[in-house]
């Protein structure tokens, strides 16, 4: 492979990278190392939990994988056992998934199926008893279950209580974009939790320079982006500027114009190569969480995309939808899913932010009708990033 004149490690501006320093989260850092003091000192002593909350790319899962490990390595100095396990309910989308990736994170050996939440949950509690070892669990994107299933919360905090006179095995930290889920809750059990909860707010453009100037360093070449660029970047991002404070878009805009430069063959990243990359990515959806949707559901954006750019409108007939997905189901030799599948796939993805829906009436008597658009993202774009993904999957 030809050497990169631009990148000097490009890895280091993947989302999952999780740099050593997070500037302007050092409070946040602060704050549960508070909370989980007691945890950190003597993990059995109590049941600590939290909620962390922001918008998207304010570094809520940045700091609380960089607080899982340092946790670990702490208890791991005092010859404790701690085990951390991070789940994103994007991938595990039902407290069934979300008990089941808990037990099987904490032994991998726990079977595959056959058991309940509940059952998955009193497995890992047994097999922590049995290696005097503790766990710290991470239940990262909430919302996603919360949103529909509000009591989740109750399942997996009072995990503990028939077990209250009993050392306690596990601590969790709940990580959300918004805390509006915890009003449909019992207000006693809310306030509970409210010395534990942990704010994070958009980034401002300035703080989104220091932490693109600092990326910088890790993934270009020396020289090969100036502040000019950064600052460009830093202000089409920020909530000062002409964005949503969300540092993920930034670094995604910074990786892109890279690539720009590097098919310009360039030597450095240029305004221009920044304002290119603007055209790539929409801030509404990000391609790893297409990446969790599962195929049948991919078919279906893909057919609302395909629909939308065949027929040039904003918003199209759920029934026309259907038909389009049936028959690429069937071109690619699939069997398509039943409606009431399909309506549950089109609450998904909106609920996911990536359709929007309206119902219209038709007139007098003739009933109403579900239309589908898009939010966010081009058609055409959608279209080519869900081929991708199940060129991939599919062959
Ligand atoms: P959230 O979970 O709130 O959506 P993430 O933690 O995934 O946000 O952060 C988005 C991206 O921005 C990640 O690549 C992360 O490493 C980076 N990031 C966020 N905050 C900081 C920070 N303070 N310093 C450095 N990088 C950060
Ligand atoms: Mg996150």
């Amino acid at each position: 492979m030809k050497v990169s004149h631009i990148f000097r490690d490009e890895s280091k501006l993947m989302p999952e990278y999780v740099p050593d320093s997070l500037p302007y989260r050092e409070k946040q850092l602060k704050q549960l190392i508070t909370i989980y003091r007691g945890f950190i000192e003597a993990p059995g002593s109590a049941f600590y939990r939290a909620i962390a909350y922001g918008p998207v790319g304010t570094g809520k899962t940045a700091v609380s994988k960089k607080f899982g490990s340092m946790l670990k390595r702490r208890a791991e100095r005092r010859g404790l056992d701690v085990k951390y396990i991070h789940v994103n309910c994007y991938r595990d989308r039902t407290l069934f998934m979300v008990a089941k990736r808990i037990a099987r994170g904490i032994y991998s050996k726990f079977p595959e199926r056959g058991y309940s939440a509940q059952e998955y949950l009193e497995m890992a509690w047994g097999y922590l008893e049995d290696k005097e070892a503790y766990a710290f669990i991470v239940i990262d994107e909430f919302d996603y279950i919360a949103r529909t299933n509000p009591d989740a919360i109750y399942m997996l905090t009072r995990l503990s209580d028939p077990l209250l006179q009993a050392e306690q095995r596990m601590s969790i930290l709940f990580v959300v974009r918004d805390i509006s889920f915890l009003y449909m809750l019992d207000q006693a059990f809310v306030s509970t939790l409210q010395h534990n909860i942990v704010e994070f707010k958009p980034y401002t453009s300035k703080q989104l320079a220091k932490i693109l100037e600092q990326r910088v360093e890790e993934a270009f070449r020396p020289g090969v982006v100036n502040s000019e660029v950064i600052n460009f970047i830093a202000s089409l991002a920020g909530v000062d500027g002409e964005g949503n404070g969300d540092a993920r878009y930034a670094l995604e805009l910074l990786w892109r114009a890279g690539k720009y430069a590097e098919l310009d063959e360039s030597d450095e990243v240029k305004p221009e190569h920044v304002r290119k990359a603007t055209h790539d990515i929409h801030p509404g959806v990000r391609v790893e969480e297409l990446e969790n949707l599962t195929n049948h559901e991919l078919l279906l954006l893909l057919s609302l995309a395909a629909v939308l750019r065949s027929t040039g409108a904003a918003f199209v007939k759920l029934s026309k939808v259907e038909e389009a997905y049936r028959s690429i189901c069937e071109s690619l030799g699939l069997k398509p899913r039943m409606h009431t599948q399909i309506w549950e796939y089109v609450q998904r993805l909106k609920r996911m932010g990536f359709i929007s829906s309206r119902v219209n009436s038709l007139g007098r008597g003739r009933g109403r009708s579900t239309f589908l658009g898009l939010s966010g993202i081009p058609a055409s774009m959608l279209e080519a990033k869900i081929r991708r993904i199940l060129g991939g999957r599919l062959g």
